[in-house]
């Protein structure tokens, strides 16, 4: 989070994007529920929000659960008061993502 507010509130970026991607083993790590050593939990536990959020709803579970990924991750963000008065302020626009690997194109979700 440090480094976001970095990169908008002192450096001035006008666009935070949270970006998932097609097939993301991270998210597929988290659906599936195998313990994974060291610190890889951390990132697992992150995800699996998103993954519940997910669960049951049409369409292709994996790509559910990354787009439910970035916008669980843009809620989290927005519980920075630096990042809510840069947009507040139109400096900043937060927006979010998914990255079709086939396509090679990204698609805004939000
Ligand atoms: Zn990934």
């Amino acid at each position: 989070m440090g480094s976001i507010e970095y990169g908008t509130f002192v450096l001035g970026s006008k666009v935070l994007m949270v970006l998932g991607h097609e097939n993301c083993g991270a998210v597929k790590a988290a659906m599936e529920g195998k313990p994974v050593p060291g610190q890889i939990g951390s990132i697992i536990s992150a995800i699996k929000p998103a993954v519940e959020i997910a669960k049951g709803k049409a369409g292709y579970p994996v790509e559910n659960a990354v787009k439910a990924n970035v916008m669980e991750q843009i809620q989290i963000i927005n519980f920075s008061p630096v990042i809510t008065q840069l947009v507040q302020e139109n400096k900043l626009k937060v927006v979010g993502g998914y990255y079709d690997l086939d396509r090679g194109k990204v698609y805004l979700i939000s």
